[in-house]
């Protein structure tokens, strides 16, 4: 297994550009670990990785054409030489988008299902569930979130933890692995999605931890973007030089200086999870983004 030592991970110093009424806010660098298998998702997929190489058996796993997971899953199989495959939702395209093409050129197989047949998870017929160990849509699942939990960083450190949420997963991880005293923040980049407590209460190991999902940061929907939202990414890397994502890191680092500026983390250690994410910046046009 890749080794990760994250306490290099972590920013030595606060981030000016997001401190100020008396917060510190740090990054945990996870976007560093590797351009594709990058952030959250090298470590929600670890355990299944781990289940496949003993077990001798080849993954499937679902996703949209767009999906961090998909493209993660694909790089994660062939460091380790796994045979995949990659259910995708909706028809094939004429043309097939950035990730699905970095994901065959990493040797994964597609199938291309309808969007009513994905809706239910069919796996077709040719797909053997013996002989594979079948990964949920965005890793989402009780080994996601062990994967998840074994993020480290000096506990001790930070009194809030921020993170952007999706299935849920990561955070139900961060929860779980949490010093008792220290809170997590879920900025969740989906609109309206109120299913989503209960998809990180699922996988709590203590169900009496508090779920703190900030809503209201989802500029419009998933995966969809505001020029607002584009000139904080730019503003945010020339001050700090911190590139993110517009479907997920962007909009977490934008609530998190909203709340800062708000007074919410008023003397608090915060330590902001960049969960990766980068390589979904391709299908923005050239010349969005500065970095
Ligand atoms: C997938 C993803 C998330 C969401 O993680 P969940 O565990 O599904 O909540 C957050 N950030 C990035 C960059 C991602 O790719």
């Amino acid at each position: 297994m890749i080794d990760i030592i994250n306490e290099d991970l972590i920013t030595t110093d606060a981030i000016p550009y997001l401190s100020c009424n008396g917060a510190q806010v740090f990054v945990l660098r996870l976007d560093k670990i590797h351009d594709t298998i990058s952030g959250n998702k090298w470590y929600k997929l670890k355990f299944y990785i781990d289940d496949a190489r003993q077990q001798g058996k080849s993954i499937v796993t679902f996703g949209g054409a767009f999906s961090n997971h998909i493209a993660a899953t694909a790089a994660a199989c062939r460091i380790y030489n796994i045979k995949c495959t990659g259910i995708i939702r909706g028809e094939r395209p004429a043309q097939l988008s950035h990730t699905l093409q970095k994901a065959v050129a990493n040797g994964m197989q597609l199938i291309f299902l309808s969007r009513e047949d994905y809706k239910q998870k069919l796996i077709p017929g040719i797909i053997s569930t013996h002989e594979n160990i079948i990964i949920p849509e965005g890793g989402y699942g009780v080994k996601g979130a062990l994967g998840a939990a074994s993020i480290n960083y000096n506990k001790n450190k930070f009194d809030i933890i921020c993170c952007a949420t999706g299935t849920g997963t990561m955070m139900a991880g961060l929860i779980n692995g949490k010093h008792a005293t220290a809170k997590v923040a879920g900025i969740s980049v989906l609109k309206n999605n109120y299913e989503i407590e209960n998809a990180v209460q699922a996988l709590l190991i203590n169900k009496n931890d508090e779920i703190n999902i900030v809503q209201g940061f989802h500029f419009g929907g998933y995966a969809k973007y505001t020029p607002q939202l584009i000139s904080f990414m730019n503003e945010l890397y020339a001050e700090s030089r911190i590139p993110t994502d517009f479907v997920y890191t962007g909009k977490l680092f934008y609530a998190v200086q909203f709340l800062v500026k708000q007074n919410k983390f008023t003397d608090k250690k915060v330590l902001v999870i960049h969960s990766g994410g980068l390589q979904g910046n391709q299908s923005l046009r050239k010349g969005t983004l500065i970095f």
